[in-house]
């Protein structure tokens, strides 16, 4: 049976998609089979954060509570500003919440790692740190074994333009493979949670991130690290089940919190039928805080972004795929989800920028690079029959 590959016709979400989370949650249906619930019912956004033009004060507000001997004057500060109208984005909760969980700054520590990728937006991100006088950063990447080498290049080339220490882990790669193979056939289980974990966090992506992660921990626990940077979009910080804003709690998050969401799931089922690959998903306690950078700092647009990064000597890699400027596999795990759930996590994220944004029109959902599919397939060696099941091979 072919999957239902319809979509919404006002946001994009995919409706299979729409329809096994409502399902999953005990919510009626939508009632319009042309669109998501969301959109049908009229559902309020009160998420407004896509639309405010620049938060960075807000970021500069929380490194200088970190970098200031005292942090009386900005948690007034952030007091009396809290209480104007309208001075918040509404996807974030609290400026006094927020100020108040910026971890204390101690010597020997590392202030902030980036979780780097190389891709443009870590790069661009990583630039707009590096350039933060007095704030110690680490670019800490993980090499899952696809990552494409020009985006390695183009992240010793920066960090060294840069001054930046580059740390890239590197876990062995039979059982990082045995993870990756675990998320593309989640289908097969009857679990209805990993199934929705795997649709939400894509199956390729969600293995590879609950690695980066779980090893994220291990570093921050060993350099008492402070923030732990991320450059997810918008749209994919809303990509937790509940898709609600990643600040939406008030505070920045622990960098713990991202253990029971993407790593418990992976570990437990890995558990269950690959122990040795389980051992990648080993996690530590730490004090770090998450900041998801592009909730504070507005992206440029795309051509203004590359310019930005081509003048720091950063080159667009020709080998990744049309959503990924890192991974070589990025694709493969695309076409693994067309072809299981008629979808994939990449039109969720746009959707959910979408709602953010009110833009009319969803644009039509956009072919696969079957090049990029074939060679992620060729890199992870699928044989004949696994490339029959995910549709590499018609
Ligand atoms: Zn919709």
């Amino acid at each position: 049976m072919n999957p239902d590959t319809s979509v919404c016709r006002r946001c994009g979400m995919p409706l299979a998609y729409d329809a096994y989370l409502l399902a999953a949650e005990g919510r009626p249906s939508s009632p319009d089979p042309a669109q998501c619930r969301h959109c049908a019912t009229g559902t309020e956004i009160v998420d407004r954060t896509g639309q405010s033009a620049d938060n960075k004060w807000i970021l500069d507000l929380i490194l200088r509570t970190y970098q200031a001997k005292s942090s009386r004057g900005t948690r007034a500060v952030a007091s009396a500003l809290g209480k104007l109208p309208g001075a918040l984005p509404s996807g974030i909760r609290s400026l006094t919440d927020l100020v108040n969980s910026v971890p204390e700054k101690r010597s020997g520590s590392v202030d902030a790692m980036v979780l780097y990728s190389g891709g443009k937006d870590s790069s661009w991100m990583l630039i707009e740190l590096a350039q933060r006088q007095g704030l110690n950063v680490v670019a800490w990447m993980l090499d899952q074994g696809y990552q494409s080498p020009a985006a390695i290049k183009n992240a010793e080339a920066l960090c060294n333009k840069l001054g930046v220490e580059l740390v890239i882990a590197k876990p062995e790669r039979d059982p990082m493979d045995t993870l990756f193979r675990l998320g593309f056939g989640v289908n097969e289980t009857d679990d209805p949670d990993l199934i929705r974990a795997a649709m939400t966090y894509g199956s390729a992506c969600w293995p590879c991130f609950a690695t980066i992660a779980a090893q994220a921990t291990l570093f921050c626990r060993d350099n008492d690290v402070a923030f732990c940077f991320i450059g997810t979009q918008k749209g994919q910080n809303r990509m937790d089940l509940a898709g609600s804003p990643a600040l939406s709690g008030g505070a920045l998050p622990p960098v713990t919190s991202l253990l029971d969401k993407f790593v418990a799931p992976m570990r437990e089922h890995a558990r269950a039928t690959a122990p040795d690959s389980a051992e990648l998903l080993a996690t530590a306690d730490c004090r770090s805080v998450l900041i998801p950078f592009y909730e504070f700092v507005e992206k440029p647009p795309f051509p203004e972004q590359i310019a930005d990064l081509e003048r720091a000597g950063w080159h667009m890699p020709r080998n990744t795929g049309a959503c990924s400027t890192n991974c070589m596999m990025n694709e493969l795990g695309r076409k693994v989800m067309r072809n299981q759930y008629g979808f994939d996590l990449y039109q969720i994220i746009d959707a959910n920028e979408r709602r953010l944004s009110d833009s009319p029109e969803p644009a039509p959902v956009a072919a696969l690079d079957e090049d990029a599919v074939r060679r992620g397939a060729k890199l992870m060696e699928l044989t004949p029959v696994e490339r029959l099941k995910f549709g590499v091979d018609e």
